[in-house]
C-alpha cells in the first residue's frame, strides 16, 4: 500500500492496480498485474529508486511478444513509453540513439527511407528496441547485436550505465550485459553504410515471413530455442508429429511447429502443459533438452 502511494505521485508514472494486461502481450495469455506506464528516463528514475526502498520485484514489458505472463503476477509490470518524434530522425547519419520504447518497424521505415545498410536483420520481428536488445533478436539474415554500439540503462537503484558493445556481448538470443533489475533506456545503433537495394530487401524478407510463419495469429514467436546449430526447433516437433497439437485454446502451429497459437482465451498453466508434454517428448524420444526461448518470469 505503502509503495503504491508512493509512486501514484511520480510525474510520468501512469500507475494502474490490477491492470488487465492480457492485450498486453502478442499471446493474449489472459494475465492480470500492477502496471507502471513510464514516460521519460527521470520518471523511471524515481521509480526504480522507490521500488528499491521498498524492494518490490518489477518486471519489464516491452511490445510482450515473448514473454508468457502468469494470470496473476506478483510484480510491477513497467512498460516503458517513452517520449519521442520520430520526426527529428530527418537525414543519413552514421549513428543513430534511440529510446529502448521505440517499435523496431519504425527502425525498418528509417532503413528503407535512408537505404541503411544491415537493419533488414531484424526485418518482421515485433518488438521494442530494449527487448530486441535483451533478447539479441535476429532472424535468418543476422542478429540485432550486430548493430549496436552503446546501450544505456538504469540500474536497480535508478543509476545510470553506459555499456559498450563488443564482440563478446551478446550470443544466439541473449545479451551478457544486463544485470538483475537493470532495465534499458535507450541504445546507439550504427549501419554498415548505404544500400539503395535495402527496401527491397526488406520487402522480400517480409513475403517470406508471411509464408512460413503463422503472423496473423495470436502466438508468441519462436516458443524454444534451436538445440544446435542447423537443428532447428519446429522442424524436430514437427517430426515428433506434433504439429496441430493442442491443449485447451492452445495448438501447435499447423504452419511452423516452434510456434503455439493461441485460438481462444487460454492461460498459463495451459502454456506450461503443452510445453511440458513437447521438452517430455523430445527428451523421450530424441534425447534432446529443449529449452524455451520464451521467457515466463516469477514461475
Ligand atoms: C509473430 C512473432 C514473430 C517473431 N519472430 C521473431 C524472430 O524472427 N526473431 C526473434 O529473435 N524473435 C522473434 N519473435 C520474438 C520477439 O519478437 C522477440 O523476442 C523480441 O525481441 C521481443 O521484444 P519485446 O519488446 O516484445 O520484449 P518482451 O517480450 O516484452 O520482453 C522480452 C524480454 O526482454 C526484457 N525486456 C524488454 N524490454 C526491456 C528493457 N527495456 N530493459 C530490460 N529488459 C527488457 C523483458 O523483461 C523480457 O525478459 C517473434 C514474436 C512473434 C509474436
Amino acid at each position: 500500500m505503502f509503495l503504491i502511494e508512493s509512486i501514484q505521485d511520480i510525474e510520468g508514472v501512469e500507475f494502474t492496480a490490477h491492470a488487465d494486461i492480457t492485450k498486453m502481450t502478442t499471446f493474449r495469455l489472459q494475465s492480470h498485474a500492477d502496471l507502471a506506464i513510464v514516460r521519460n528516463p527521470e520518471a523511471l528514475t524515481k521509480l526504480l529508486q522507490r521500488l528499491n526502498l521498498f524492494q518490490y520485484p518489477y518486471l519489464v514489458l516491452g511490445l510482450g511478444a515473448n514473454q508468457i505472463l502468469p494470470q496473476s503476477l506478483q510484480a510491477l509490470v513497467i512498460n516503458l513509453k517513452f517520449e519521442f518524434n520520430l520526426e527529428s530522425v530527418d537525414q543519413f547519419q552514421e549513428e543513430y540513439i534511440f529510446p529502448a520504447s521505440i517499435n523496431l518497424t519504425n527502425l525498418t521505415s528509417l532503413a528503407v527511407k535512408y537505404g541503411l545498410a544491415g537493419w533488414e536483420v531484424f526485418t518482421g520481428i515485433p518488438a521494442t528496441l530494449g527487448g530486441a536488445i535483451y533478447m539479441n533478436a535476429g532472424t535468418a539474415l543476422g542478429e540485432i547485436g550486430s548493430l549496436v554500439k552503446e546501450v544505456y540503462l538504469l540500474d536497480k537503484n535508478g543509476l545510470p550505465k553506459t555499456i559498450q558493445i563488443n564482440d563478446s556481448s551478446f550470443s544466439y538470443r541473449k545479451n551478457h550485459f544486463v544485470d538483475s533489475g537493470d532495465i534499458i533506456v535507450g541504445a546507439k545503433l550504427f549501419h554498415r553504410g548505404k544500400d539503395e537495394a535495402v527496401g527491397a530487401k526488406i520487402k522480400s524478407y517480409l513475403e517470406y515471413r508471411k509464408t512460413t510463419q503463422p503472423l496473423a495469429t495470436r502466438n508468441c514467436g519462436c516458443v524454444f530455442k534451436n538445440p544446435a546449430k542447423g537443428m532447428q526447433a519446429g522442424r524436430l516437433i514437427d517430426q515428433l508429429g506434433l504439429k496441430g497439437f493442442k491443449n485447451g485454446g492452445l495448438q501447435v502451429s499447423l504452419k511452423h511447429a516452434n510456434f503455439i497459437e493461441n485460438q481462444s482465451t487460454s492461460n498459463w498453466d495451459q502454456f506450461k502443459t503443452l510445453t511440458d508434454t513437447i521438452k517430455w517428448q523430445m527428451n523421450m524420444f530424441y534425447g534432446i533438452e529443449f529449452e524455451l526461448e520464451v521467457k515466463i518470469p516469477y514461475h
